[in-house]
């Protein structure tokens, strides 16, 4: 309990120190990352909507059919901001055969729950059955205690584990309040966690009638627990964050592992069909091509991180150094690249 603990601290700390970073996003990040403290002093969330990373009363979903039965649904300002490398809220789907509908992700409140149950009832009247969470990101994961109770929800092992530990979930809670946003319903969660638990390498089938759908873990993609969903028939691939949105936008290291993460990146981008269609964490369909930016970003990130830490640069030294012009342009770089991805690859490469 202490490991998830302190690593869930590490994870406030990190996106405080993205949220005070997106805030100021106009000027360049210094050299020293922002502390958590300083975000514990800041104004609540209600008096500083301009600082929420996207505000969870605000955000409107929209949903789009990507083949019969198969449906994406993403925010409405995704189509506009993920070209540009903002940052939006969190896209998923829905899948309908003839006996009964599987979700991929339920938002982090009601109010968003709401909204994605809304367009399953305007497509069809058959039952949801099933409803998968790719991580324990509250913005995934939060709204399945407003699914039905003859939903059974299907989570990684790891996944289960985080949200099942009540000071663990707490403290989550109150990250996402800070920066999602107060008084919109995400403090009213209550940690609803899987019926069907997935363990590593898991290939799990699951026919709705007539539409089988697969859900998959490939290893260690940005958390210890991420699952990847895919319709065969429709060549329809979910993917959370590890894949958060089209380029420019770059994967996150929040939980470091650069190497494993290549290496599943890797694994997914062999396994999808060149015409598959990839629904992100956060963002509109992109193709499995797109997936080759996070690659080359990955293995230049390595190389470049190695060949500092060969040369006994300092990490200050190693984040000055290491701007990668051809991997720049996501509003986040100056936090996700600098501050989060560069310091993780170091650590790592330098032990
Ligand atoms: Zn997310």
């Amino acid at each position: 309990m202490f490991k998830e603990m302190s690593k869930n601290i590490v994870k406030l700390t990190l996106v405080s120190a993205f949220v005070l970073f997106f805030s100021g996003c106009n000027s360049m990040p210094g050299d020293e990352p922002p502390v958590a403290e300083k975000a514990e002093d800041a104004k609540p969330a209600e008096e500083k909507k301009e600082n929420l990373v996207w505000d969870a009363g605000a955000v409107q979903l929209e949903y789009h059919k990507l083949a019969p039965g198969v449906y994406a649904y993403y925010p409405t300002d995704a189509q506009e901001k993920n070209p540009k490398g903002y940052p939006v809220a969190t896209a998923g789907g829905f899948v309908v055969g003839d006996n009964e509908v599987l979700v991929v992700e339920s938002m982090v409140n009601k109010r968003l729950t709401d909204q994605v149950l809304g367009f399953v009832k305007e497509v069809t009247d058959k039952p949801i059955r099933y409803l998968v969470n790719t991580s324990y990101h509250g913005d995934h994961s939060y709204g399945n205690y407003v699914f039905p109770k003859s939903v059974s929800i299907i989570q990684h092992r790891k996944t289960k584990e985080f949200m099942d530990n009540k000071e663990g979930f707490e403290a989550d809670k109150k990250f996402m309040v800070q920066y999602f946003g107060a008084n919109r319903g995400i403090e009213d969660v209550v940690a609803r966690t899987a019926d069907i638990v997935l363990e590593d390498g898991a290939r799990y089938e699951i026919d709705l009638g007539n539409k089988k759908v697969e859900i998959l873990h490939f290893g260690f993609a940005q958390t210890e627990g991420d699952l990847f969903i895919w319709v065969p028939e429709d060549k329809v691939f979910w993917t959370g964050n590890p894949v958060v949105a089209q380029p420019p936008a770059l994967p996150w290291l929040l939980d470091g592992k650069h190497e494993e993460v290549l290496a599943t990146l890797k694994k997914v981008r062999e396994f999808l069909p060149e015409d598959a269609m990839v629904v992100p964490g956060h963002g509109v369909p992109i193709q499995p091509k797109d997936i080759d930016f996070k690659i080359r970003y990955l293995e230049t990130l390595h190389q470049e991180v190695k060949s500092a830490v060969e040369q006994g640069m300092t990490l200050k030294e190693a984040q000055k150094t290491i701007t990668l012009p051809d991997f720049q342009g996501y509003a986040l770089f100056g936090w996700v690249h600098t501050q989060v991805n560069v310091p993780s690859t170091y650590k790592e490469l330098s032990e």
